[in-house]
This record gives C-alpha cells, structure tokens and sequence, in this order.
C-alpha cells in the first residue's frame, strides 16, 4: 500500500511537472510572440491619407513626409489615396494623418473615424484637410477640425510665429516660407483650439499649427504644405515628426 502510494504521489509529481512545463512554454511562447510583434511594428503606426486636388499628394505625402515621419524610426509608415481602405487600417495604426481633399464618402469610415479618434487616438490635419471640404459631413470640421479654412492668400512668403513651447513646438524657432496662407477660422461651436503657431500675413494672421481641445482625441493641425517649400523645411519636417509623436501618445 505505502509503495502504491509512493508510485501514486510520483505520478502526480510527473503530471505536476509536466503542467508547469507546458504552462512555461505556452508562457515563453506568449512573450516571444509580443516581443516579436513590437519588434515587426517598428516606431509609430501611422496612415497617411491624401488624393484629391490642386496638389502633389504623391510626391509630397506619399514620398517625402512618410520619409521625413520614418527618419531614425520615428514612424512605420502606410499611404492610401483609397479612403475607402482607411477603415481596414485603424485598429492596427496609432496616428491617422489626413492631406486629403478628395471626399471620405463611406458612412461606415466617417464613423470608424469619429470613433477612432474618441478611443482616445491621434489624428494629424495637414493642410488641405483643414479645408471646408464636405457639405454633406458638417461633423468634420465643426468637432474634429473645430474649424476650417475657406480661402488662402496667393501661394507667396510669409512668417511662421511660434507662440507657445508644447511638444508639437519643440525644437522650432519662428521662420519664413512660401505657402499658401491659410485663412483658417476657428468655430465657436467647436471644441476650440490652442493655438501653437501664426501665419503672419500682410493684413491679419491666422493659426497655422494648433492642436484641437478634443475630449478625448488627440488632435494637431498644421496649416502649412501646398508644395516643396514647405514638405522639404527643416521646420515643417520637424513640426511635422512632433505632431505624430504628441498625437500618438
Ligand atoms: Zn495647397
């Protein structure tokens, strides 16, 4: 009896034994696993979106700001002119960056986006999406944009001020630049703005990079963008890494 008991208890310290081993493994498993997926999504996920009119979304989206994002691994970095797919890429990015001026039809992703950026997510508004874009999607402007611009000087020179040292600031100083100057007007029925930077022009200034007061989003826009002279600045490009960095976290 006493040997059977001993044969019994070893058993079950083989059993014993066995379970932790296989727990250990799942165990080992389960962190390798994270590990490799942080590994694979180098830096942060971000989605441009651009396509529409009256600019090289291309060359200078698709080309030079997702270099300028990936430098050092800041950012891995998608692009799509297909605002249909960008309901595909949300639940896998960190920052949705939009240029676009082409419409965002599907009601699914205008929704998908609202939703996004109330989970708490970034969004990065680069020029032309900070335009009155849509008739038929009043919501964009008046709660993610808290605002929008419905005219720009002639394409010419003018000053960038810096107001304000935030993260989306750092490491620039006040500069000069030929862009487009956007009149962008802030709507009072929005949920405000902090303005960051102005856009000195020859009779009134106007916020060029500012972050929306979004409850729970959090929300850069940069006004500046229509060509080279903005996308290949050393202040752009910076203000741009900041603006996804601040967004992302
Ligand atoms: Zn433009």
């Amino acid at each position: 009896m006493k040997h059977t008991m001993n044969l019994y208890t070893l058993n079950r310290l083989l059993i014993l034994c066995l379970l932790s081993g296989i727990g250990s493994a799942v165990l080992a498993q389960g962190a390798s696993v994270s590990a490799t997926t942080k590994k694979q999504a180098k830096g942060i996920r971000t989605l441009i979106v651009g396509g529409g009119s009256s600019h090289d979304f291309d060359r200078w989206y698709k080309e030079e700001d997702v270099e300028t994002l990936e430098k050092k691994g800041l950012a891995t970095v998608q692009y799509t002119d297909n605002t249909d797919s960008i309901i595909h890429y949300l639940s896998e990015i960190d920052v949705l960056y939009l240029s676009n001026n082409q419409p965002i039809k599907d009601p699914a992703t205008r929704k998908a986006i609202f939703d996004f950026v109330e989970e708490g997510n970034g969004l990065v508004l680069g020029h032309a999406a900070l335009w009155y874009n849509w008739k038929d999607w009043p919501e964009y402007n008046a709660q993610l944009v808290s605002g929008g611009s419905r005219g720009h000087d002639r394409y010419g020179e003018f000053t960038v001020e810096i107001d304000k040292n935030h993260p989306v600031t750092k490491k620039v100083k006040s500069f000069t630049l030929k862009d487009e100057l956007y009149y962008f007007e802030p709507d009072p029925a929005g949920p405000g703005i902090e303005v960051l930077a102005t856009a000195k022009g020859a009779d009134k200034s106007f916020p060029s990079v500012f972050v929306v007061k979004h409850a729970k989003g959090k929300i850069v826009g940069i006004a500046l963008g229509h060509d080279a002279e903005s996308h290949e600045l050393p202040a752009y490009q910076t203000l741009l890494r900041n603006a996804v960095q601040w967004a992302a976290q």
